[in-house]
């Protein structure tokens, strides 16, 4: 069963919803080694897309992604915005004018948009952002992509949450939080963690469907 649009927009609808709930929690998270802003920002630009996407029908994942990434552009401050706005122009990009994929196109795409927020954050794996979430969710999700697509979600879903709570122990490197130094260390990431809802909201619209 492949993954098509109805359920990226599924996933976008649960994303916002779950920023909603964690917004302050979001907020405490970037209150310790950033600026507080995190939970504002995502919650604003998401609720800013899913009226965009109430007001439109879409067919494929070019137009989708384009739409949200412009959004979330425009409407999130600070350096989240700019990334995954990103993260989601180079998805679309990639997954352009089809409406369903398999979990291995996707995490091809998603690969796409893991490179792009990379190029512009100049950032690694293990550097404490988003990436941290993000690197190991899409290579779980190309790794089980031969077996049933369930598990391949799963895998993908576990890796983001492991990867979010890696980012604990790591010295920040990128971003505000770098500006801590020694002091971000025993911190969750906030951006790690917005990542790990993103991953783990498309793949409950992948089970619920
Ligand atoms: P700001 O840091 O400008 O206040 P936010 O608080 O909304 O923006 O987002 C902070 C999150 O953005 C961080 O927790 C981190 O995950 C991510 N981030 C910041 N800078 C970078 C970067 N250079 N590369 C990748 N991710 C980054
Ligand atoms: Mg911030």
């Amino acid at each position: 069963m492949p993954f098509d649009v109805k359920m990226a927009i599924s996933a976008l609808k649960k994303f916002n919803q779950l920023i909603e709930e964690k917004k302050e929690y979001l907020t405490d998270l970037d209150a310790a080694i950033g600026d507080a802003d995190h939970g504002i920002n995502m919650n604003r630009g998401m609720k800013r897309v899913i009226e965009k996407l109430g007001a439109k029908e879409y067919a494929t994942f070019g137009a989708l992604y384009r739409d949200v990434a412009m959004t979330i552009m425009s409407v999130v401050g600070g350096s989240a915005g700019p990334l995954y706005g990103t993260f989601l122009m180079k998805l679309g990009q990639r997954l352009s004018e089809s409406g369903e994929v398999s979990a291995d196109e996707l995490a091809d795409a998603m690969r796409e948009g893991l490179g792009g927020v990379m190029s512009l954050g100049k950032s690694a794996v293990g550097d404490k952002t988003m990436v941290d979430t993000l690197a190991p969710a899409i290579k779980a999700l190309k790794d089980n992509a031969g077996g049933s697509e369930k598990d391949a979600w799963d895998a993908c879903a576990d890796a983001a949450e492991k990867g979010m709570k890696d980012t604990i122990p790591m010295l920040a490197r990128r971003g505000r939080s770098s500006y801590q130094g020694e002091r971000s260390i025993g911190h969750q990431d906030p951006g790690a963690t917005s990542a790990f809802y993103l991953i783990s909201c498309i793949r409950d619209a992948f089970t619920e469907r």
